[in-house]
C-alpha cells in the first residue's frame, strides 16, 4: 500500500517526489487532474523556463517576495538558487546566468527542464496517475482521506501542490485552514494619456515610478506599451502593491521620474541650455538620454512650439518641463496581463504552516508547496525558486521520517 500522496503534478509537486529517493519512491503517488505533468514548467519564460535566478544570499533573496518574506528566510536557507543550479547541473541539464541574473537551461528550451523532472520522478519509482483529479480530502486517523473520481484512498502522509487555482481550496477550507482570497500580481498598467500616445516601444533604462497613495516606490528599466506602461520598475509595484491595488479597483495615480535627477538638477540644466545654447532649437536637441520621440511629446504637452530655440524658453515653460520629467503624474485605469504570466497572490494563510517542515501546524503529516501557499515573487526565476526550495525541504522532512 502506497503511504504518501502528492496532489498536483506540477513544479513544486515533481522537485518534492524528485528528490523524495527510491525507497520512498516506490510508496508514493502524484494525483493529476491533466493528462500531462509540468503544463506551466513547458510555457514558463516563453517556453525557455526561467528556472531560478542568481541571488545565492537567503536574506538578499526574500526581498524579491512581497509575500512570503519573512517565512522563507529559513527555506532557503536550506536549499537556495546555487542548490537549485547544483541540482540540475548533477542530473545533467547545463544552465546558464544571463546579464539580469536570470537563469535559464543552456538549451533554452523548457523541455530540458521538464524532461530531467520526469526522468527523475520515474527513477524513484513514483506512479503518476494523470487524468485523476482530486475532489475531496478528510482527515482520517494520523492519516488522510483522498476522493478521486476513481476510487477513495488512505495515505500517511499527504502533500498538497495544487497551484493557485482556487478551486481546491473549499477542501482546504473544510479541513480549518484558513485561506488568503486571490488577487492578482504581476501585471502592467493601462494609461491612456497624451504624453504616451503612439511611443509604444519606448523605454527608459533606469526610471523611479511611485504610488504616492500607497507609499510605494521602485526603480528600474520603464516601458511605454500599447495600453500603458511595464517593465521592470511597474511590475515590482504590482506585486508589492497587489492587495491594495486590487481594493482600489486598479484605479490610481503613479508619479514617474524619467531621468534620475532631482527637479532642481534638471532645471538648472534646461536654464544652462538657454543660456549656453540659446540658439539651439529645442525640439531637435534633446539633452536628455532618452528616445526623442518623447521628449518631442512632453514638448508639445507643455506647449513649446517646434519653432523654439532654446531662449524662447519661459519660466513656466522651464518649471513645467522639469515637472514632466521628474515628477509626471499619470492616471492610471486598470492593468493588463503580462506576458500571459499571471501570478496570484492568496492561498494558504502563512500562520497554518510551520516552515521548518512545510507541514499544516494544526495538521501533522499535511504539506504544503509551490502556489497554494499565500506566496508570490516578482518576476525573474523566484516563483520556481519558492517551489524548488519547499518541495526539498519536504522530501528531506518525509525521509527523515520514514528512513
Ligand atoms: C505563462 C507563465 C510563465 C511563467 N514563467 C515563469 C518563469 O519563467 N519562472 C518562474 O519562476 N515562474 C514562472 N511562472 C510562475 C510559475 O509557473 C509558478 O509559480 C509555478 O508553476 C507554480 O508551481 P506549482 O507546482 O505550485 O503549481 P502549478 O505549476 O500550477 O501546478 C499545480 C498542478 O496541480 C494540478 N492540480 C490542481 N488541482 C488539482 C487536483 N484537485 N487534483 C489533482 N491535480 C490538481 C494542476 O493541474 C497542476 O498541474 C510562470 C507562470 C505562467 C502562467
Amino acid at each position: 500500500m502506497k503511504k504518501i500522496a502528492i496532489i498536483g503534478g506540477g513544479a513544486a509537486g515533481y522537485f518534492v517526489a524528485a528528490n523524495i529517493g527510491k525507497e520512498l519512491g516506490s510508496s508514493t503517488v502524484i494525483f493529476e487532474q491533466a493528462n500531462l505533468p509540468l503544463q506551466k514548467v513547458r510555457v514558463s519564460g516563453g517556453g525557455r523556463c526561467n528556472v531560478s535566478n542568481a541571488c545565492f544570499d537567503p536574506n538578499e533573496l526574500v526581498e524579491f517576495y512581497p509575500r512570503g518574506k519573512k517565512e522563507l528566510r529559513s527555506v532557503f536557507n536550506a536549499f537556495q538558487p546555487g542548490d537549485t543550479m547544483g541540482w540540475f547541473e548533477d542530473r545533467g541539464v547545463a544552465l546558464k546566468i544571463e546579464e539580469d541574473n536570470r537563469i535559464f537551461p543552456q538549451s533554452n528550451s523548457s523541455m530540458t527542464i521538464v524532461e530531467c523532472l520526469m526522468k527523475e520522478v520515474e527513477k524513484n519509482g513514483v506512479e503518476v496517475n494523470f487524468s485523476e483529479g482530486v475532489l475531496s480530502i478528510k482527515k482520517s486517523g494520523e492519516g488522510f482521506e483522498i476522493e478521486t473520481k476513481k476510487q477513495t484512498y488512505f495515505f500517511e502522509k499527504v502533500i498538497v501542490t495544487t497551484g493557485s487555482t482556487p478551486k481546491f481550496w473549499k477542501n482546504l477550507k473544510a479541513l480549518g485552514l484558513d485561506i488568503v482570497e486571490p488577487v492578482p500580481s504581476l501585471f502592467t498598467f493601462n494609461c491612456k494619456d497624451p504624453r504616451i500616445e503612439g511611443l509604444m516601444g519606448i523605454s527608459f533604462d533606469q526610471a523611479e515610478v511611485a504610488i504616492p497613495k500607497a507609499k510605494l516606490e521602485a526603480e528600474g528599466a520603464l516601458l511605454i506599451t500599447h495600453w500603458g506602461f511595464s517593465g521592470p520598475a511597474v511590475l515590482r509595484l504590482s506585486a508589492w502593491g497587489a492587495l491594495v491595488l486590487h481594493k482600489e479597483g486598479y484605479g490610481f495615480s503613479i508619479k514617474i521620474n524619467f531621468v534620475q535627477q532631482s527637479k532642481e538638477e534638471v532645471l538648472d540644466l534646461l536654464f544652462s541650455k538657454k543660456m549656453n545654447d540659446a540658439k539651439k532649437h529645442i525640439h531637435k536637441y534633446n539633452p536628455f538620454d532618452f528616445p526623442k520621440r518623447f521628449w518631442i511629446s512632453l514638448l508639445n504637452y507643455v506647449g513649446i512650439k517646434e519653432s523654439m530655440v532654446y531662449a524662447d524658453l519661459s519660466k513656466k515653460h522651464l518649471e513645467q518641463l522639469a515637472g514632466e520629467l521628474t515628477e509626471g503624474v499619470y492616471a492610471i485605469k486598470g492593468k493588463s496581463t503580462f506576458k500571459d504570466e499571471f501570478v496570484t497572490a492568496g492561498g494558504v494563510d502563512l500562520k497554518s504552516i510551520n516552515f521548518q517542515t512545510m507541514q499544516a501546524k494544526a495538521l501533522p503529516n499535511l504539506y504544503f508547496a509551490g502556489e497554494v501557499l499565500n506566496i508570490d515573487a516578482i518576476t525573474g526565476g523566484f516563483n520556481f525558486q519558492a517551489c524548488w526550495s519547499e518541495g526539498y525541504l519536504i522530501a528531506q522532512n518525509l525521509r527523515q521520517k520514514f528512513e
